[in-house]
C-alpha cells in the first residue's frame, strides 16, 4: 500500500498536434492531493511514521503541505503547516479540508519555516518540499510505472522548483537504465534558480522571485538538482508566466484537467511549435497543482 495513486499515461493527440512528437502525459495532477508531491512526501511521511514519529510539520502553503496534510490524515498522524501572511485564502482552505493544523505567521515563507523549525520537538518529522532523499525516491516511482507501461521516451519534459521532482525523476531514469533519456528542466522567467546555478556552476540564491508560478518559487534549487544537470542529459529551458498560463487555459480546453502555472510551465514547451520539433517520443509530467483557481488564472492572464 503506498499513499500515492499510480497515475494515467495517455497519448495527447492534442499536444502530439501541437508539438510535433508523440506526447505521453503523466497525469501526476490526479493525485489525491493535486499534484506529483504525494509520491515522495507520502514516502517520506511512511518512513517517519514507521520510525515512530506523531506528528509531521511543513513550512509549504502550497502543493508539498497539502501532501503531508492528505498523508497525515491517511496514517491517523496530526499535521502543523505553518504557512507566511501572503498564503492565499484557497491555500488555506485546502489544507483545512484535510484536517491540518494551519498556523498562519510571519510575512515571507522564510519566517513561517524558522517558526515551523522552533516548534520541533521529540516525536515530530519536519517535511521539506525538495530537499530530501526519501522525497526523490518516491518520485521516482512515476518512472517505474512508465517503464512497466512499456514506454521509453526519447525525452522527459518536466517542471522546475527547488529540484526534487527533476532530482526524483532523474533516480528513476537511472534505476530503469534510462541513462541516455535527457530531461527538458522548464522554469518559468522569473523563477530561473536551476538555470542561475547551472550557468554559475555552483547553487546560487535568486534575489527574488517574479513569477505567478509560486509552487517554482524556490531561490535556491537543492544541490542535488544541479548534480543532475551535471551527470545526467539535461536542457534548461524557460517561458515566460504569460506562455505557462495560456497552457493552463489550453490545457484545460485540451484534457478538461486544471494545473497550476507551475505546471503549464512544461505544458508551454509544448504548445510552442518547435521547441520539441527533434524528438519522436517525449514524456510529459503533467506535475498538478491545486492552488490556483480558474478565475486565478484569468486574473493573471488579464494583469
Ligand atoms: C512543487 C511543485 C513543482 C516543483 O517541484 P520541485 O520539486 O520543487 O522542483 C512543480 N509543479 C508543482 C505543481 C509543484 O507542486
Amino acid at each position: 500500500m503506498t499513499l500515492h495513486v499510480q497515475t494515467p499515461l495517455i497519448e495527447s493527440r492534442p499536444l502530439s498536434l501541437a508539438a510535433g512528437p508523440t506526447l505521453w502525459l503523466k497525469l501526476e495532477a490526479l493525485q489525491p492531493s493535486g499534484s506529483f508531491k504525494l509520491r515522495g512526501v507520502g514516502h517520506a511521511c511512511e518512513v517517519h511514521h514507521a520510525r515512530g514519529a506523531r506528528h509531521f510539520v511543513s513550512s509549504s502553503g502550497g502543493n508539498a503541505g497539502l501532501a503531508v496534510a492528505y498523508a497525515g490524515r491517511k496514517l491517523g498522524v496530526p499535521v502543523t503547516v505553518v504557512v507566511p501572511e501572503t498564503t492565499s485564502a484557497r491555500a488555506i482552505e485546502l489544507l483545512k479540508l484535510e484536517d491540518a493544523q494551519v498556523v498562519v505567521k510571519g510575512s515571507s515563507w522564510q519566517e513561517a519555516n524558522q517558526h515551523a523549525q522552533g516548534l520541533l520537538g521529540a516525536g515530530d518529522a519536519f517535511i521539506h518540499p525538495f530537499d530530501d532523499p526519501l522525497l526523490w525516491t518516491g518520485h521516482a516511482s512515476m518512472i517505474d510505472e512508465v517503464a512497466q507501461a512499456g514506454l521509453k521516451p526519447d525525452a522527459v519534459v518536466l517542471s522546475v522548483g527547488g529540484g526534487g521532482l527533476l532530482s526524483g525523476v532523474v533516480e528513476g531514469l537511472k534505476r530503469n537504465g534510462w541513462h541516455d533519456v535527457p530531461v527538458l528542466a522548464v522554469e518559468t522567467e522569473g523563477a530561473a534558480s536551476l538555470h542561475a546555478a547551472i550557468t554559475a556552476g555552483h547553487p546560487v540564491e535568486l534575489p527574488a522571485i517574479n513569477s505567478v508560478a509560486t509552487s517554482l518559487g524556490a531561490k535556491r534549487v537543492a544541490d542535488q538538482a544541479l548534480a543532475c544537470a551535471q551527470h545526467h542529459p539535461l536542457h534548461s529551458e524557460q517561458v515566460s508566466d504569460r506562455a505557462a498560463l495560456q497552457a493552463c487555459e489550453r490545457f484545460l480546453h485540451d484534457h478538461r484537467i486544471l494545473v497550476e502555472p507551475a505546471c503549464g510551465a512544461a505544458l508551454a514547451l509544448a504548445y510552442a511549435p518547435g521547441r520539441l520539433a527533434h524528438y519522436n517520443k517525449v514524456l510529459m509530467i503533467v506535475c498538478g497543482g491545486a492552488t490556483a483557481t480558474l478565475e486565478q488564472i484569468h486574473d493573471w492572464l488579464a494583469a
